[in-house]
């Protein structure tokens, strides 16, 4: 769905003439090219070192995410894959093609990205929000899609009936929801998440996850940002364990997330369990009884009759 996406992006007869060329040579190199390709960037922020020599590669139809303690450079390396931050050293590439050599509006046909402040706080509609999705595709042929996609966001992230309301009206979680509606209007094979589950309650985090899952089955690559490690167990096909600016481990949930490991990235005893039906990993702090509340013997929820 992918390819067929950039390939329409490609022979798009709107597109400007040396975008045309650029789009189907990257084209040819999505093939072989991993989407997303970060080598050795390095990020300094007045002084102080935020990134090291940071590798890292996504693929399309791959769900990776992103993990790490607060402060480990999470949001930063996202920052260096959209642009927005500036390294001192290392190389991106987009498609197979240098960051640099794409123009703001190519890649807003070929990424999104939702912020973890996704604070809009426009006084615009959710509907509108949306809406402002779509102007990548802004006077190409596929801007006549453009309403079923705004509905079809919309419906996807259970934000249709909230779509006349201005979006500073609703609550954290149904505005995190219309954000992701926005992104996803967008229509790009690239998708960037910085924490979209964090506002969330539980159904709809696993709704996010499972619509990012489905965009990778259909050849998206999904890069999200977690803090759930349970969550991150069940839906990445690979996890980017980040501490300190550097990648600490990079593999499928199972090498990564390892009581060992997370212990000490999180400077907290973990322990990693296994579902016992599904025997994906179930990641939860040590918990002393005394400081845990230990529910009495025979005791039962107030709901039972
Ligand atoms: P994460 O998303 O993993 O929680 P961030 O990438 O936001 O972490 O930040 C990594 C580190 O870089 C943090 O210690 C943060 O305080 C620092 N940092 C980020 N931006 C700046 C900035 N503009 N000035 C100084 N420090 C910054
Ligand atoms: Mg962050």
């Amino acid at each position: 769905m992918t390819g067929a996406r950039y390939a329409a992006g490609a022979a798009s007869p709107g597109a400007a003439s040396a975008e045309t060329t650029d789009a189907a040579s990257a084209g040819v190199a999505s093939v072989t090219a991993p989407a997303l390709r970060v080598r050795g960037a390095s990020v300094e922020i007045g002084g102080a070192s935020i990134l090291e020599d940071v590798s890292f590669d996504a693929a399309p139809g791959e769900v990776v995410a992103l993990i790490g303690p607060n402060g480990a450079g999470k949001s930063t390396l996202l920052a260096v894959v959209t642009g927005d931050q500036a390294t001192t050293g290392g190389e991106v590439e987009i498609a197979g093609r240098p960051l640099g050599a794409w123009s703001l509006k190519e890649l807003g046909r070929r990424r999104a990205v939702l912020l973890q402040q996704n604070g809009v706080f426009f006084p615009f509609s959710v509907r509108e929000v949306v809406e402002m999705g779509r102007a990548p595709w802004q006077g190409t042929p596929r801007d006549a899609d453009d309403d079923r996609v705004v509905d079809e966001s919309l419906a996807l992230t259970e934000t249709t009936r909230f779509q006349s309301r201005p979006l500073p009206s609703l609550s954290g979680g149904e505005r995190a929801r219309a954000s992701l509606a926005r992104i996803l209007a967008q229509e790009t094979g690239i998708l960037l998440l910085d924490e979209p589950t964090a506002a969330l309650d539980l159904r709809h985090q696993e709704d996010v996850l499972r619509i990012a899952r489905n965009r990778a089955r259909a050849g998206d690559c999904v890069v999200v940002v977690l803090h759930d490690l349970s969550l991150a167990a069940a839906y990445a096909d690979r996890i980017v364990l980040i501490h300190d600016g550097r990648v600490v481990a990079d593999g499928a949930p199972d090498a990564v997330l390892t009581g060992e490991l997370l212990s000490r990235v999180y400077d907290l005893p973990v322990e990693v369990m296994r579902h016992p039906v599904t025997g994906t990993a179930i990641i939860l702090p040590i918990r002393q009884p005394s400081a845990a509340r230990v529910a009495e013997p025979g005791e039962s929820s107030k709901e039972t009759p």
